[in-house]
């Protein structure tokens, strides 16, 4: 773990106070941090909606990249993104600027805190990849009508990311990880996850290793999720099921979060920036309190970490003061009595709260090569031209089959959005303007070369049919590298 000392014994934290509520959600947890008399120096630095106004497109200011790269720790409040239009997320943009690939979500039972699941004692944590998958944000109209978003999983992401979900149930004495995909049906990309998974886990033998389906995750934490206890899932699936899993105990407002990566931890609440809730002072800190907790333990202040959480769970305990998410309007107090009683509270001990094992998470050191396959025989077999027109697949077909005429590649089938579409076999599947044409090595010859390709695409130009995009066919080792369309033999 990584963290700066200053001469005078302090450690350096950059605090980003963020959007929306997240000044008011940052305050709160800076007043108990200080209240329990941490030893901390905070370095105020800005990111996201106010930052994108000054014409930063990124939303993340150089002098707060220079904080972050000296301090290698810090707690940040939600920032806004433009949603469907405008600039990219500073989240998003922060969390891979420092490579944390990991996103650890807890979600325990809070007492005082009324939920349907009361009482089934929920402690599970969803160990999220937080660089890779569709938030790679590489996104393409592929014709005026059709949109496309790359999703990337790396061997070597998965690698670090079933190491951290493995080591971090080490350190907090967890006994079992459920490792998440949709790899049924996202065989390439959600498969590597679990092919990774299924790798690792024999490495630790003291933890129960399973798989699920998401969607069967997602039913089971609903229904049982006290069967629970680390599940590791990629990007979008984290993302969506820790929003879910936060509210089986009691909401976003209980929800915090740690990224973490090698050389850098950023610490936040899970909620966004609830814009409607803003400078109302009524909103809940506990979920930006608890990743201040989160950080704490990072910067092995493991008794400031104790102490904060034994009076977090006092005050709930007690029910004097509890935020409006939790209460109603009519018996809320405001997000500052509700931070008052907190500090109050510190030095009591809770009769609820059971302090979990917090060992220091082993990270694992990532060689650059890591996950990096080199096959001893590589072919192209063929190629995927993705044609925009609106037009019917025989339409289309026929003119690529005379223009195969003559050339090593033989027009093997249309999909229209991953559905065969052509040659037809009867089926009702609509169409819109972009058609995947296969077009494959004929039998006998040995390789196709680039020059082979771009010969096949000069003659499609000359047709008026418009490519948009291209996709080599490979073999690595005698192993086809693609999956084949939906009907396709
Ligand atoms: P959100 O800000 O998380 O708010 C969704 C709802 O969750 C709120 O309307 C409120 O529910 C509840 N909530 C959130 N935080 C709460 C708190 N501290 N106390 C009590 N209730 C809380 O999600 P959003 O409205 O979808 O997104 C708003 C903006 O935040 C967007 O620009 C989004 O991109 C951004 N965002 C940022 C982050 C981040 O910085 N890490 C994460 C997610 C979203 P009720 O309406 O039921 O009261």
């Amino acid at each position: 773990m990584k963290f700066h000392v200053t001469e005078s014994g302090k450690k350096l934290v950059t605090l980003i106070p963020g959007d929306g509520i997240g000044p008011e959600v940052i305050e709160s947890a800076r007043r108990i941090i200080e209240a329990a008399g941490v030893p901390i120096e905070w370095e105020v630095r800005q990111a996201g909606a106010s930052v994108f106004k000054q014409g930063i497109q990124s939303g993340v200011p150089q002098d707060t990249i220079d904080s972050i790269r000296r301090t290698r720790v810090v707690l940040k409040g939600p920032l806004e993104t433009p949603v469907g239009y405008g600039e990219k997320s500073a989240n998003v943009t922060l969390r891979k600027l420092f490579e944390t690939f990991g996103n650890i979500r807890p979600a325990r039972e809070y007492p005082g805190v009324k939920t349907p699941y009361s009482g089934r004692g929920i402690d599970l944590v969803v160990i999220r990849e937080n660089v890779e998958d569709l938030y790679a944000g590489i996104e393409h109209m592929q014709s005026p009508s059709v949109a496309q978003c790359l999703k990337l999983i790396s061997r070597k992401g998965c690698e670090k990311i079933v190491r951290l979900a493995f080591e971090f149930a080490r350190s907090e004495g967890r006994k079992k990880v459920h490792c998440a995909t949709k790899a049924n049906i996202m065989k390439m990309t959600e498969g590597m996850l679990k092919r990774t998974f299924e790798e690792i886990a024999p490495e630790y033998p003291d933890i129960e290793a399973y798989h699920i389906i998401i969607d069967n995750c997602a039913h089971q934490l609903v229904k049982m999720p006290e069967q629970f206890d680390v599940i590791v899932t990629t990007n979008m699936n984290g993302d969506i099921i820790s929003d879910l899993t936060s509210a089986l105990i009691g909401g976003l407002g209980f929800a915090p979060s740690a990224n973490i990566g090698n050389e850098v931890a950023i610490f936040e609440a899970v909620h966004g920036s609830a814009p409607k809730y803003a400078g109302k002072n009524c909103i809940n800190p506990t979920a930006v309190i608890g990743s201040a907790i989160m950080m704490l333990r990072h910067l092995e202040e493991f008794e400031a970490a104790a102490k904060i959480e034994n009076a977090l769970y006092v005050t709930l305990e007690e029910g004097k003061y509890m935020t409006r998410d939790v209460v109603g309007d009519a018996r809320a107090c405001t997000t500052t009595e509700y931070t008052d009683a907190i500090i109050s509270n510190l030095g009591k001990t809770s009769q609820t709260w059971k302090a979990r094992e917090h060992k220091p998470i082993k990270l694992f050191e990532a060689k650059p090569e890591l996950g990096l396959i080199v096959p001893e025989k590589r072919r192209v077999i063929g190629f995927d031209l993705f044609i925009e027109k609106f037009a019917s697949p025989e339409q289309i077909g026929k003119q690529l089959e005379e223009l195969t005429e003559g050339t090593p590649v033989y027009l093997k089938m249309i999909s229209n959005r991953g559905t065969k579409v052509y040659p037809s076999v009867g089926a009702m599947t609509d169409t819109v303007d972009h058609h995947r044409c296969r077009l494959v090595l004929r039998e006998g010859l040995e390789e196709l070369s680039d020059a082979d390709i771009i010969s096949f695409l000069q003659k499609v130009t000359t047709t008026g049919l418009f490519w948009n995009h291209i996709e080599k066919l490979q073999e690595f080792d005698g192993k086809l590298s693609f999956t084949k369309a939906q009907g396709e033999d």
